[in-house]
């Protein structure tokens, strides 16, 4: 108790994926602000050791792996599912890589939680799903990606609402979008002259010129497929048609994306390329916090900022995806699961980097809706092109 007779409430935190890079940003804002936050719960995939070293760092008793471990940690999916529905929490970050992370994120909707949601696959795989439960149970997703964090900070801008925290009928936030742009740093081969995918290697494709990612998202944003996910994320978020979509390149990676509005003014969201930033603004919203552990944007950054709209003819998995858009929401799984098998194929060495557009098309050829055969048939191709 103060002294004025109430102790400013913490919002208390679950989070999954503690010892990822998302993770370790979101635990930089903990930090940063112990008078907002409190971790009551963590949750990793196979690093016993490193999650019960954050466990001791943050005074954290319930935590979760994905893998089994000889520390006596709860594992599997049940007990990631358990963490995140946990009654303590008022808020799960959700950031296990890929469909991992889609049980966990239903069991905390399901628990009445608002989660701040960096794990893409979650909705690009099953965002109607997931958008439909959360409308039901009356929780927001709120954005955690950089550029969906600028669109949701711009969306701000207006008495609308935008369609991932909508919990009644306030008017909607995206009747007033004509456009939105997702920014994008075009990765460590925009400025090639020529692209020949096929002699691309894994060293050169995983050398990041502005974000320190892990394997999977940086061979993603090198054939921009990174983008083509975004796109999805994005039309699930904020209720978008694929029409209103646009992909801008910005290699110094300073505007995180820009919102168009139908009464002509454009506006962006500038910061330091940074996941604390987008991180903190989820965690505090609708609030904005008085500091962060991010330096602020200087005049001589914003000089020489460049745009682009990207040459589709050079980034064929992006391609892939303005294609494939229109066509319905059934293209979504296929472009995730058909790329991430591909991926990991050619992380693996066994296929080259223009077999990833290859995968992908031939996935979304067979038109398929169930994931296993998605993933199955995508790793005949894969074998096939080895
Ligand atoms: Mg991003």
């Amino acid at each position: 108790m103060s002294a004025f007779g109430f102790r400013r409430m913490k919002k208390r935190l679950v989070i999954l994926g503690a010892t990822g890079s998302i993770g370790e940003s979101t635990l930089r804002v903990v930090t940063a602000h112990p008078d907002r936050f409190e971790v009551v719960g963590l949750a990793a995939g196979r690093d016993a050791e490193g999650l019960q070293a954050l466990a001791r760092k943050f005074n954290v008793s319930k935590l979760a792996l994905a893998a089994p471990n000889d520390a006596g940690i709860p594992f599997g999916e049940q007990a990631l599912c358990d963490l995140a529905a946990m009654p303590e929490a008022d808020l799960v970050v959700m950031a296990i890589a890929g469909m991992a992370g889609y049980a966990p994120t239903l069991a905390a909707i399901e628990a009445g939680h608002d989660v701040a949601l960096a794990t893409k696959e979650v909705l690009v795989m099953a965002g109607t799903e997931v958008m439909r439960r959360r409308a039901a149970a009356g929780v927001r997703i709120l954005p955690l990606d950089s550029e969906h964090s600028a669109l949701f900070q711009c969306l701000q801008s207006t008495a609308s609402v935008p369609a991932c925290v909508r919990v009644g009928d306030e008017p909607k936030a995206e009747e007033r979008i004509a456009e939105v742009i997702l920014t994008a740093s075009g990765g460590p081969f925009f400025k090639r002259e020529t692209i020949d995918w096929s002699r691309i290697t894994v060293a050169e494709a995983l050398n990041h010129p502005r974000w320190e990612m892990g394997p999977k998202v940086t061979i993603d944003s090198a054939t921009m497929m990174n983008k083509g996910l975004e796109m999805i994320e994005a039309l699930h978020l904020f209720a978008l048609d694929p029409a209103q979509l646009r992909v801008w390149v910005h290699p110094q990676s300073i505007v995180h994306s820009f919102v168009h509005f139908k009464d002509g003014a454009l506006l962006a969201q500038l910061a330091q390329p940074d996941m604390a930033l987008p991180i903190q603004y989820a965690l505090t919203w609708p609030d904005r916090a008085l500091h962060a552990p991010v330096p602020s944007m200087t005049l001589a950054q914003m000089q020489n900022l460049e745009f682009s709209e990207p040459d589709l003819s050079r980034f064929p998995c992006l391609k892939l995806v303005f294609d494939a858009l229109p066509l319905g929401a059934w293209t979504h799984p296929i472009l995730t699961l058909a790329n991430e098998v591909a991926v990991k194929a050619f992380l693996a060495g066994r296929i080259t980097a223009d077999r990833i557009a290859a995968v992908i098309e031939q996935g979304l050829a067979r038109a398929e809706t169930d994931f296993a055969a998605i993933v199955r048939h995508a790793e005949e191709d894969v074998a096939r092109f080895a």
